[in-house]
């Protein structure tokens, strides 16, 4: 049996389940190999019925004491009954009830597991399942580790259940260790302890304990993380090879005299930043930077600086920001900061008019603007700059990566700085900003008062707005934020009408309101926005727009409706916006529909502000799937590595990768010609610009 045969030549498999697997994207043994369990069963993880607690997810086997299908109230469901002997549990399945139906026998054996409810007795709805009858190795009595394998109806209809992987896989193990190319050099198994390959899928499927499966799992996760990591390591050395065409002279006049201007200190971490940055422009190589920064904690006047430093060098920077108001925000800023310096700043947006677009334009190619702010269409567009060297993408953890491929037409050298919110814990830094080196705002400018949160329901509402009308009275302002449902842009947008609607007639009548979402046009929410930092409205209602980087240092309540319904990160970068100012603010959450998971996340709120700590909560309750499930970063999925619960394994992988690329960056030497082959026939369309020759 070959490796890369076709899969319908293993025993037991034949023409018609090679058709079902294929739909799975198994079409050789070696990938059939790679379909390891989805779980495992044995006496630790089996909970006998007495035992069960409503609410937990909880894996039971028992035997099938009765099959019917219910004429349910608006259809038709399948239900079946369990026994352990301890007790009795019904499972119910409202979707595919005939199929079900035909696959079940009274007095199977089936494990099933999923979250335990209680109507007239404990129930599973829609549990997983497996059917174990006349498998000899039932866990409860062998005392075995039993493998479940992710499976299909499809599968399943041609006998490839659990039971039916079992028996195909089983008889290929003892010739593993002839079949299996292990691509990981020699020195990385032995440094990094890792079990052979063919031993390590071998305990993945067939476990002798449960420290055999771990440490082969260990094995299987630390490849899909190490090949991560490498594709990394070789986009990283790729530019750090480079030498760049414009070098830098000194930091230059103009970053002194900035400095000497700023109404504040800057704080250590600033100071460090900008020290690090410099090194890197400095350099011969391009800069391949992200800058981590908290909410409010500063990267706005680093960014500034830097662009100080290339324009004292007599280059061009670009920075760009997620969003058109968001843009227009950096820009004030930067005329502002560069007011009386030579520094000559510009605004790019949708909403300039084509001649307007066309001076621009002739403007930066011929070297009159130092800095151009915008979107995105900064560096996409036809915009052409004269001697581009520093681009800064604010991108504040929202819009995905820019990836430096995209800047190959306007500066393939330029030196690049990411900034981000720090709400990415390390181990997705470390993944989706692999390729980066970091530096990290860790302190908060020293004037900020703690922002006090609270959680409130609907019946407290009244004295919110009580609170909210004595800020105002006070001369301060509010936010009032309505959710984004992003299914459905109109039904957000109705509610924060309806919600505007009712604020500002019954609610508030005596201030000024405003409507901010995004449906509007650059125009109107630059109207609005300005009209609000000048304190002309003293209430923004607003959708989720304002969540990334909006600063009114003036604002210090935020009042977010149906809080519930947000991600806690979101919920961090929209309370972002107040405290930023002297003066105490207060966040205020309201719950609509409480029940225990909201109230739980949303007192990680209440108690803490740190970011960190927010984003790891965060990516414990969500895991990573939405962050991470595809190849949307450019990097490869993960089937069984966790960011969250794997972290250690990441770090070691990733030393490893940068071991290898560091002695090694094209891949060159004999013993990394497994790895080699793997990066270009698997993931070569994600080297992107860094293609290995
Ligand atoms: P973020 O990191 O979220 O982008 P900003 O750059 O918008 O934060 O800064 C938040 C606020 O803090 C701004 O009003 C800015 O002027 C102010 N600020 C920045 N650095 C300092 C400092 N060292 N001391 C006092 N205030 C500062
Ligand atoms: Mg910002």
């Amino acid at each position: 049996m070959e490796w890369n045969s076709p899969v319908k030549f293993v025993k037991g498999v034949g023409e018609r389940r090679a058709r079902a697997l294929e739909q799975m994207g198994i079409t050789t043994p070696g990938e059939l190999i790679y379909h390891v369990p989805r779980r495992y069963l044995d006496r630790s993880t089996i909970s006998p019925i007495n035992q069960l607690t409503v609410g937990a997810e909880a894996t039971v086997v028992g035997r099938v004491t009765g099959v019917k299908m219910v004429r349910g109230k608006r259809r038709p469901y399948f239900q079946l009954v369990i026994t352990d002997d301890t007790g009795f549990l019904t499972c119910r399945w409202f979707n595919g009830a005939q199929w079900l139906a035909d696959r079940f026998n009274k007095d199977d054996v089936v494990a099933v597991s999923g979250k335990i409810d209680f109507f007239g007795g404990l129930q599973i709805s829609h549990p997983d399942f497996d059917i174990l009858s006349d498998d000899k190795s039932n866990p409860i009595n062998t005392g075995m580790i039993m493998p479940l394998y992710p499976s299909t109806q499809a599968l399943q209809k041609v006998g490839l259940d659990s039971r039916g992987f079992r028996r195909v896989l089983k008889p290929l193990m003892p010739a593993l260790k002839h079949m299996v190319p292990d691509p990981l050099p020699e020195p990385v198994q032995r440094n990094y302890h890792l079990l052979p390959l063919a031993d390590a899928l071998e305990q993945a499927h067939f476990p002798d304990s449960l420290s055999h499966l771990n440490a082969g799992r260990d094995r299987l996760k630390f490849d899909e993380l190490f090949f991560m990591q490498l594709l990394l390591a070789i986009r990283s050395s790729a530019v750090v090879r480079k030498t760049k065409r414009n070098q830098y002279e000194q930091p230059g006049d103009i970053l002194d005299s900035q400095y000497k201007l700023l109404p504040y200190d800057l704080t250590d971490a600033q100071k460090r930043v900008v020290r690090e940055i410099w090194n890197d422009l400095n350099s011969p190589h391009p800069m391949n930077r992200l800058l981590q920064g908290d909410v409010g904690s500063g990267k706005t006047v680093v960014s500034l600086l830097s662009a100080a430093i290339a324009a004292g060098n007599g280059y061009q920077t670009a920075l760009m920001a997620p969003t058109e108001i968001l843009a227009e925000q950096h820009y004030q800023n930067a005329v502002k900061f560069f007011e009386g310096s030579p520094i000559r700043s510009v605004l790019l947006t949708g909403s300039h008019t084509p001649a307007q677009k066309k001076e621009i334009y002739k403007a930066l190619k011929s070297g009159y603007y130092h800095l151009a702010v915008g979107t995105h269409a900064l560096i996409q567009g036809k915009v052409e700059f004269k001697n581009l060297q520093l681009v800064i993408i604010d991108e504040q953890h929202r819009f995905g990566v820019v990836q430096r491929g995209d800047l190959i037409e306007k500066a393939a050298d330029a030196d690049v700085l990411v900034m981000t919110a720090t709400p990415i814990p390390r181990t997705l830094s470390m993944t989706i900003y692999g390729d980066l080196a970091v530096s990290i705002l860790d302190e908060m400018p020293k004037n900020r008062q703690p922002i006090i949160t609270r959680r409130v329901d609907v019946a407290k509402l009244g004295r919110v707005y009580d609170f909210v009308r004595q800020e105002i009275q006070a001369g301060h302002q509010a936010f009032v934020v309505y959710p984004l449902i992003e299914e459905s842009e109109k039904i957000d947008l109705e509610a924060a009408t309806k919600g505007y609607d009712h604020l500002s007639t019954q609610v508030f009548p005596e201030f000024k309101l405003a409507l901010l979402h995004g449906r509007m046009s650059g125009t109107e929410k630059e109207a609005v926005m300005s009209a609000f930092a000048k304190n002309e409205i003293q209430i923004l209602v607003s959708t989720t727009v304002i969540e990334v980087g909006i600063d009114i240092p003036n604002a210090t309540v935020m009042l977010i409706e149906n809080a519930e319904r947000f991600g806690l990160t979101q919920l961090h970068q929209l309370r972002g916006r107040i405290g930023r100012g002297t003066h105490r603010s207060v966040c205020v959450l309201v719950q609509r529909k409480p029940n225990p998971e909201s109230t739980h996340r949303l007192e990680i709120m209440v108690k803490t502000s740190d970011g960190f700590k927010i984003a790891e909560e965060d990516l414990k309750i969500r895991g990573t799937g939405d962050l991470f499930g595809t190849r949307q970063h450019g990097l490869p999925n993960l089937k069984l590595a966790d960011l969250v619960t794997d972290a250690e394994i990441l770090r070691e992988a990733r030393k490893a990768a940068f071991e290898v690329v560091d002695d090694d960056p094209q891949l060159r030497k004999s013993h990394h010609a497994g790895l080699r082959h793997v990066v270009l026939t698997e993931f070569n369309d994600l080297l992107g610009f860094a293609k290995i020759g």
